[in-house]
């Protein structure tokens, strides 16, 4: 059963490399995408806090720029879609109407969440698992969980976004419904020095 890596872990923080268009048909590279469906199916099995919308490759260790983004769930998080592999995803055009809502990570502590500033709608070129090339546009939270996986692909965890310190919370996990409820009055911070810490392993 593939696992996440450890939030310290070196792949997290460095640009991952690109799929050989001519190898996505190749074992390796379709076993790397059953990897990833069965990591993400797994974690949606054991759904505390929500449902994984979006996986990438590099947080169960694979150095590939492959990404799976459940491109059917609205911000409610009422119930998972279905998700959609994206391979070598780039965003060709981003709108410069931005949007802050809050994120969370199975690559960085559970109990840290932060309001992102993302933007409102996006244009992605990819591969799909067949080796097409697709473009395709989104908006919302979905252009949302596109941003926060590529980043992934370039070693940048969400919290790295959060400018101002006050944008970062700690949620433990009996307080999770409070956060679901007043997450943009949170008042508890986390300040930065613990993602740090979190970052680079070297917290308690
Ligand atoms: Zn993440």
């Amino acid at each position: 059963m593939p696992s996440f890596i450890k939030p310290d872990s070196y792949l997290l923080r460095r640009r991952v490399v690109l799929v050989p268009p001519d190898e996505i048909k190749t074992e390796k590279i379709q076993q790397a995408l059953n990897q990833l469906y069965e990591a993400a199916e797994s974690e949606r099995m054991d759904a505390k806090k929500g449902f994984l919308v979006g996986i990438s490759a590099p947080q169960i260790g694979l150095d590939l720029r492959i990404i799976l983004v459940d491109l059917d769930i609205g911000s409610d998080n009422l119930r998972p879609g279905r998700l959609q592999a994206y391979i070598n995803p780039e965003i060709i055009w981003s709108s410069s109407e931005i949007e802050e809502e809050r994120e969370d990570c199975y690559s960085v502590d559970p109990r840290l969440f932060g309001l992102v500033s993302r933007s409102l709608r996006i244009k992605v070129t990819a591969l799909d698992r067949e080796g097409n090339r697709i473009m395709e546009e989104f908006s919302g939270y979905t252009a949302r969980i596109f941003q926060h996986e590529i980043d992934h692909l370039n070693g940048i965890c969400f919290p790295d976004r959060v400018e101002d310190e006050q944008n970062l919370h700690w949620v433990e996990e009996q307080k999770y419904l409070q956060y679901v409820e007043n997450w943009k009055e949170w008042p508890i911070k986390c300040p930065r020095s613990l993602w740090l810490s979190i970052k680079t392993g070297s917290g308690a």
